[in-house]
């Protein structure tokens, strides 16, 4: 069991390259993230070894339970930075902003105005700056959240009135779907969507990145002008969810 991550991360890093040759991108133009959710903090420091810096979890405690594992205090009391970036990938409740304004790097899952004021409410708070993705329901789906992606430019324009929260580009997940090539038509109008809103050249709004595309469909999501792929399962393994739904 010991080296799987390192091994899955070649593969995975061969399996990037070889999309971003398809499509004439430069690699450094995509970001992995591998999402830790349900995974040990062992998981994660294992993976910082093989070079990873950037880990994603969809639930603010989990984040919160794995930070304070690995960003503990050595012998002397100093507090340990490890290199590495918390992205939270899954929804957020207004309720749970203020434990995770500080912590997260980016939050992936803006989707309403109301969620965007609490976070600048805690940023306030804290003295801090967030960095957001509005996430976009672009599958139309009525189990997942998400903006409609007729009301994403409007919203866009809503919160880039809060001084405190930056918006960085758009999110999305593409339905559930046994063929990735099904993901090809979410992910491009997830692209041309990011082209529209970027055209409004809207104030302190940077149009910049399109977190789309998991294990079963990143490489689509790449060829489609993804700049953050979350992925999971093929860099730590299934997961297993006892007792708990979702
Ligand atoms: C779990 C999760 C992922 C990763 O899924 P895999 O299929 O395991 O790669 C990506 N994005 C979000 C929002 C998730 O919740």
């Amino acid at each position: 069991m010991n080296d799987h991550v390192k091994e899955n991360l070649a593969q995975i890093e061969a399996r990037i390259q070889a999309a971003c040759d398809r499509s004439g991108r430069d690699r450094k133009d995509v970001l992995l993230i591998a999402v830790s959710k349900t995974k040990p903090a062992a998981m994660i420091r294992e993976a910082i070894e093989a070079g990873i810096r950037d880990f994603g979890e969809n639930k603010v405690q989990e984040l919160c339970e794995k930070y304070e594992e690995i960003h503990g205090t050595d012998e002397n009391g100093n507090e340990i930075h490890p290199p590495m970036n918390w992205h939270l990938i899954g929804h957020l409740q207004r309720n749970k902003v203020k434990y995770i304004v500080d912590k997260a790097c980016l939050i992936h899952s803006v989707d309403s105005m109301r969620l965007a004021e609490e976070i600048q409410k805690e940023a306030v708070k804290k003295d801090c700056q967030v960095n957001v993705l509005v996430e976009v329901n672009i599958g139309e789906e009525e189990t997942k959240s998400g903006v409609a992606k007729e009301e994403a430019a409007q919203l866009v324009k809503e919160i880039s009135a809060l001084d405190r929260v930056h918006i960085k580009g758009l999110m999305a997940i593409a339905p559930p779907a046994d063929d990735p090539e099904e993901s090809r038509i979410y992910f491009r109008q997830m692209a041309r969507l990011r082209e529209e809103i970027r055209q409004m050249e809207l104030p302190g709004v940077e149009m910049k990145e399109l977190s789309m595309g998991m294990t079963g469909d990143f490489e689509v999501a790449i060829e489609e002008g993804a700049t953050m792929i979350r992925v999971g399962t093929a860099i730590f393994g299934g997961r297993v969810y006892i007792m708990e739904r979702g």
